[in-house]
């Protein structure tokens, strides 16, 4: 059986990753658009079969509740609308899949949250990193001793915003997207130092620095270097960037062996090496479509009635970390995050 999803928002990552992707999935299928651009929705509707009147806009979006067709409401708009547009659809009895970020503030998270439970429906973070084969095959080999016991982990993402790309202006507005480079591509790095060891981070010690005279960088961060401490003793060095040439790594480095994912978390051709004192190995894992796995997880948690890998919960942490980053940064010195809520998993 598949589900029926309804997008909100058509812009660069709906258009080119998620949509597409439905194809490739086995439990998910596209019903329904939601956008404030009627043309574009028209033009999206008949390229991939959505009946006109599945179409709506963000003043009908209410009117999903009448529709029994979407099952699952995917949000892709910018970070800031992420909670009013979440909370609505739990409101109209949808379950929701939301991208990362999850909101802009933790109590954004924990009102997400509590309206899912409310409801009685599921709330999963697009975290598509988590469903992709090669960041798996890592995650694997991590918690199965391959690499010896995980000591380090670092992690770099990096890319320069383009104030010409739509995508790229309301990143540059804090109150759209809530962070710059570090709530944007740095949550990966997190992310990564979170998965790669099982561990939830105890205190977090970082830096920011921002050219204020770049038009750019006004309102949101520019670079952010942070360093995560481990119940286990394992640290994180991770950065990220809004103003230096592509990256997306991960490093692991264990007691026995290290592995370099790089790219890590591109959308395609991920190259993973192992990494002894004796030899060095590529590994190779099938590259699977990690937007379709993901659709196809929140579809399942929703047919079996379990919670997805990544439910609200994971989102939360992460902006609380995030938080803590920010602080840690301002106030020039290590900040704990025992009392912050984080959960050993
Ligand atoms: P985008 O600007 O291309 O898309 C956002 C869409 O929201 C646009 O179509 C825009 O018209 C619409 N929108 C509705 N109300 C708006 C408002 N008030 N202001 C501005 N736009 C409004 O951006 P994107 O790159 O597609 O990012 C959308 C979301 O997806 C973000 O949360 C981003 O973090 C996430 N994202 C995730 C990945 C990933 O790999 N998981 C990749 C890219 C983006």
């Amino acid at each position: 059986k598949r589900l029926g999803y309804a997008i909100v928002g058509l812009g660069q990552f709906a258009l080119n990753q998620i949509i597409p992707s439905f194809a490739e999935s086995k439990s998910s299928k596209l019903v329904a658009l939601v956008s404030g651009n009627r043309d574009k929705a028209l033009q999206v509707a008949e390229r991939y079969g959505v009946q006109q009147k599945n179409i709506y806009d963000y003043q009908s979006f209410d009117r999903i509740a009448d529709n029994d067709e979407i099952d699952i409401v995917y949000i892709i708009l910018p970070n800031a609308l992420h909670a009013e547009y979440t909370v609505r659809a739990f409101k109209a009895g949808k379950h929701v899949l939301c991208e990362k970020p999850m909101a802009v503030t933790a109590e954004e998270c924990e009102t997400m949250i509590r309206a899912g439970r409310e409801a009685d429906r599921k709330l999963m973070i697009a975290y598509r990193a988590q469903y992709e084969p090669y960041n798996m095959e890592a995650i694997r080999m991590a918690r199965e001793g391959e690499l010896g016991k995980i000591r380090l982990v670092t992690s770099d993402h990096g890319r320069i915003l383009d104030p010409k790309v739509p995508a790229d202006q309301w990143r540059m507005v804090k109150a759209l997207a809530g962070g710059g480079s570090l709530y944007d591509i740095g949550i990966y790095s997190l992310q990564a130092a979170r998965y790669i060891t099982g561990e939830e981070p105890v205190e977090v010690s970082a830096h920011i620095s921002s050219d204020t005279s770049d038009p750019r960088f006004r309102e949101i961060e520019e670079l952010v270097a942070f360093q995560l401490r481990f119940p286990s003793g394992a640290l994180a060095s991770l950065t990220s960037s809004y103003s230096t040439s592509p990256v997306k790594r991960i490093q692991v480095f264990g007691s026995k062996a290290s592995l370099v994912l790089d790219p890590a978390t591109e959308y395609e051709r991920h190259q993973m090496m192992v990494k002894t004192e004796k030899e060095e190995r590529r590994v190779q894992s099938p590259e699977g479509n990690q937007f379709a796995a993901e659709m196809d997880h929140m579809a399942k948690a929703v047919l079996e009635k379990r919670e997805p890998k990544t439910p609200g919960e994971e989102g939360l942490r992460d902006i609380r970390i995030m938080q803590a980053v920010y602080r840690a940064a301002q106030e020039g010195r290590p900040v704990s995050l025992e009392t912050t809520g984080s959960t050993a998993r």
